[in-house]
């Protein structure tokens, strides 16, 4: 016997339907390329994606055919998130800080038909789009009169052209909730990239799951900053979050910079902002250099790579801001896990709180793992035990766009690439990337934890830890360490400053003090690179 509810199918379109109705009036700013701040309303997201959806239909594109955008966090790449997808068209979001021919290679390969662009990545269009022969039309985000005249781009033309060509009357069409709505390329640090194709139904899913309380805890009261980019997992799906909940939306556009990030988020009376590590890096230390406060910011959740223990002691014991540690990856849409405390937390003391809150969290609702040993056996919760992190769910993904790599199951289950341990109360903690384990002596050692302790020195801005070969212990850990400018930390300060913090054999066997740590795309330390930058590097005594 089948349940007689209405069948609606799961799809974006509803969302941006859903904040026109009933949050018709709530703000969506946005630090636009050019400086200024552009601010409107959830009723001309609207309005203006309907004119896409119209744009794209003109352009005789199919269904499922793909979209790409080269863009910031901003009003404009909104209505293409729901212009796009709404209409039965794939949203393809670029990474713009990957190499042009990386790029060019990503387009060629998704096949997409219309390329639209942030004007600042103009030289990465003059350059790629000779190379590009399935995209048929580019389009510039921007008014008719920013417009290039000599950009030697065959049928070059602006957003607001095209848009303003278009009726803003347009019915979006009821389909499969199956189908595909947006993608995103990982960003391939070995091989080629490869794109994990999102639904309409696993992103809905995704944005209920991500929207409660004990995940990203989002409402019509928030004012929301998504400094994650829109160009990386559709920005932890905050845009969609946000149209379901009737946040106010802010965005950063180009300025992620420290001072740039903290005005707009006093301007716009943010309350909650979410990031990777290095840039709320880059904020608090504009911040206790000015000493500065903020005056409505409550949370803000830290992910994409390991959340250093004195980041979350900042924004908690110096500026009342609560972290929210969160774990994901592309291939999971990307939430996983998100650090919030139980009932049974809440009378514990300050330090027994904060080691809940540097695990990675709790899985949310729809996301079930479990950590195996290497033969695939299951490993036990109880928070010592660590083995390879397996994840399952309706946003978690089960084949790569065109079945690159063949399956990535085992089981039924998506293999993360991540070593982690589960606690009795279902608290993960990333231990390490596999690769980047170090094997010393037959125990491993975290690189995470050896970063940790020296993010907590002072004079510390960066720090990556890798193994180097050992001949007896098979490797030992070095920490590369970039300093704050105007310190002086020497090697033996950093190493003692280690003493009594992890247990001895942890404690890296040398500092190396570099200008820069090696930073991808998405802002995560890349390690092959420092191995690579470090490759005649010694240990002391070899
Ligand atoms: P890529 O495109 O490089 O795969 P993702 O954004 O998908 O990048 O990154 C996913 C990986 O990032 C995870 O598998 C994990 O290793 C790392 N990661 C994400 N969040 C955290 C976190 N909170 N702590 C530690 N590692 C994290």
């Amino acid at each position: 016997m089948l349940g007689l509810m209405q069948d609606h199918p799961l799809l974006i379109s509803s969302l941006i339907e859903f904040a026109e109705r009933h949050h018709g009036e709530g703000e969506v700013v946005s630090r636009r390329v050019e400086g200024d701040l552009h601010r409107y309303t959830y009723k001309d997201v609207a309005r203006r994606a309907r004119q896409v959806a119209n744009a794209l239909d003109a352009l005789k594109l199919g269904f499922s055919d793909r979209v790409a955008t080269l863009a910031w966090n901003g009003y404009r790449h909104l209505e293409l998130y729901f212009g796009v997808s709404g209409s039965g068209r794939v949203l393809h979001t670029l990474n713009p800080r990957l190499h042009p021919e990386q790029i060019a290679w990503i387009v060629n390969h998704a096949e997409d038909s219309v390329l639209c662009f942030d004007m600042s990545f103009l030289p990465i269009i003059k350059a790629i789009h000779a190379h590009c022969p399935t995209v048929k039309h580019f389009v510039a985000l921007c008014d008719a009169d920013k417009l290039p005249a000599d950009s030697g781009i065959p049928g070059l033309q602006s957003y607001e052209s095209w848009i303003a060509a278009q009726s803003s009357e347009y019915q979006w069409p009821v389909f499969d909730e199956n189908s595909a709505s947006s993608m995103c390329y990982t960003s391939g640090t070995t091989g080629n990239p490869k794109a994990a194709l999102y639904s309409h139904r696993s992103t809905l899913l995704h944005a209920l799951a991500g929207a409660l309380p004990d995940a990203l805890s989002m409402s019509a009261r928030d004012s929301v900053l998504p400094v994650v980019p829109m160009f990386h997992v559709n920005a932890w799906g905050l845009p969609y979050s946000a149209a379901m909940t009737g946040a106010k939306l802010v965005f950063p556009g180009p300025a992620m910079d420290g001072k740039s990030i903290y005005e707009l988020i006093e301007g716009e009376k943010v309350s909650f902002a979410a990031g990777v590590p290095t840039v709320w890096q880059m904020m608090l230390g504009h911040m206790s250099a000015g000493k500065l406060r903020f005056s409505t910011l409550k949370r803000t959740v830290i992910g994409g790579s390991a959340c250093p223990p004195a980041m979350i002691t900042a924004f908690n014991d110096e500026y009342g801001v609560e972290v929210l540690h969160a774990w994901g990856m592309t291939e999971m849409s990307p939430l996983g896990t998100v650090c919030t405390l139980k009932n049974k937390h809440l009378p514990m003391s300050v330090e027994d709180k904060m080691k809940v809150r540097l695990k990675q969290g709790r899985g949310i609702f729809g996301v079930d793992m479990k950590i195996v040993d290497a033969e695939g056996h299951d490993l036990p919760w109880d928070g010592k035990a660590y083995g390879d992190l397996l994840v399952k769910g309706p946003w978690i993904i089960k084949a790569y766009f065109k079945g690159e790599g063949g399956s990535p199951l085992v089981d039924g289950w998506f293999p993360t690439g991540d070593v982690a341990t589960i606690d009795a109360d279902g608290y993960m903690q990333i231990t390490d990337r596999s690769k980047d384990v170090i094997k010393s002596g037959g125990e491993w050692i975290s690189s995470i934890d050896v970063e940790n302790v020296a993010m907590a020195h002072p004079a510390v801005a960066m720090a990556a830890c890798i193994g180097m070969k050992h001949p007896k212990w098979d490797e030992r850990p070095i920490v590369a360490v970039v300093r704050k400018p105007g310190t002086e930390l020497t090697r033996e300060e950093l190493l003692a400053f280690y003493e009594g913090k992890t247990a001895k054999w942890q404690i890296p066997d040398d500092v190396v003090f570099v200008d820069a740590i090696p930073l991808g795309g998405t802002g995560k330390m890349m390690k092959a690179k420092l191995r690579e930058m470090l490759k005649d590097y010694k240990l002391p005594g070899l």
